[in-house]
């Protein structure tokens, strides 16, 4: 039988695992992955690659996250797969259900709507609540109180080089709060009001004091704030500090967002909401670009710009394809230029 709203366990289940590369666990980090059952041989296919080239060496923890239970062959075939502990995480029904000020019928009408008809997911309920979930919820999970980093993971994701550095390890030494691969453009139906709503916190001069004089705003916006310029960090694959989000910086705003109701009336992206947060609250040296890893989802790839690093990590990426350099994407360009971080080695070699 199904869960009710009065009984649910935080954590369904836990295969702890004996760990040889990584015995004493630092940094406190863990991959996080927030899955549906039907994804389980889409997500087997994620695991596999890590493990293969990274995980498996350093056996680090993780997290399933469901809305619901987790079934039998999930819970066995996935931790079977993970090197290191693997925990099943249930999330609160107060986490996936809607808030009481949000009007459920205009945000049904919204879901029905023609504007919406055509959008990617415009029409869909559950990914409402999983890109709410994932803007201001999965960080307040109590199984994430055991880290202070996670690698977000999605099923179906390829790692095309074996990762020698430890990016848990780089965050942790550098002070960097935020790491992504690609940087991409939001659908602009999707956030409408996004950039005014958000523009409205941020502008408030008790904030606007707080942020640091140097931040990303050059990044998320062409025009010195005026307007959102759809550039993001694509969040399906992101590594960041826990910190980031619990600091109440961050967590009123993502509260005034919710407020506004743009996760229900319109369909806004946790992508998005963690850029704007992240660009406007962080230096630019606390986000870091990890070109060194290749990484694929559906329709973007990276793939290392240096030949060297190409055959020592036994890449199997094509790096003429790398989506960071193709002309019609700037996102990753701009994010350079705002943050003044290095360009990979062969970068010249390869942009044209
Ligand atoms: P896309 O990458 O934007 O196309 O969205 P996905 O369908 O990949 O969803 C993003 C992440 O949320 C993936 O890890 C999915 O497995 C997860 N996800 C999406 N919807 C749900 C849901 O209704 N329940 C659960 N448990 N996970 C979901
Ligand atoms: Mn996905």
């Amino acid at each position: 039988g199904g869960m009710t709203e009065d009984y649910r366990p935080y954590e369904q289940y836990r295969v702890v695992k004996k760990t040889y590369g990584n015995s004493l666990k630092i940094p406190r980090a863990t991959l996080f992955t927030l899955v549906r059952n039907e994804e389980l041989y889409d997500i087997l296919v994620s695991i596999e690659r890590l493990e293969n080239r990274f995980n498996g060496k350093m056996n680090y923890d993780w997290i399933f996250m469901n809305d619901k239970p987790f079934s039998t062959e999930f819970i066995e075939l996935t931790s079977s797969m993970v090197s290191g502990t693997a925990r099943y995480g249930i999330v609160p029904y107060e986490h996936w259900s809607y808030p009481e000020w949000i009007d459920q019928n205009k945000a049904q009408a919204v879901r029905e709507s023609v504007k919406f008809s055509r959008v990617l997911y415009g029409s869909s309920e559950s990914y409402r609540h999983m890109c709410r979930y994932n803007s201001k919820f999965f960080y307040h999970h109590p199984i994430m109180d055991d880290y202070d980093l996670y690698w977000r993971v999605e099923p179906n994701v390829d790692f095309m080089c074996d990762i020698l550095e430890d990016p848990f390890r780089y965050m942790a030494d550098t002070g960097t709060q935020y790491g992504f691969t690609i940087a991409f453009q939001e659908f602009y139906t999707t956030v409408e009001t996004l950039w005014k709503t958000s523009m409205v916190y941020f502008g408030n001069s008790t904030i606007k004091e707080q942020l640091p004089t140097r931040n990303l705003l050059d990044f998320i916006s062409d025009d010195n704030g005026r307007s959102y310029n759809m550039c993001h960090f694509w969040s399906n694959f992101e590594i960041a500090n826990l910190t980031l989000w619990r600091d109440p910086m961050y967590e009123n705003f993502v509260d005034h967002l919710d407020h506004a109701g743009g996760f229900f009336y319109e369909r806004w992206g946790d992508a998005p909401v963690h850029s704007i947060g992240a660009s406007m609250i962080l230096r630019p040296e606390q986000v870091h670009v990890f070109g060194n890893i290749a990484y694929k989802h559906t329709v973007a790839g990276t793939c290392p710009l240096d030949d060297d690093l190409f055959k020592r990590a036994r890449c199997t990426c094509n790096p003429r394809g790398d989506w960071t350099i193709s002309s019609v994407q700037h996102c990753n360009l701009k994010f350079l230029r705002a943050s003044k971080q290095q360009k990979m080695k062969d970068f010249n070699k390869y942009f044209n």
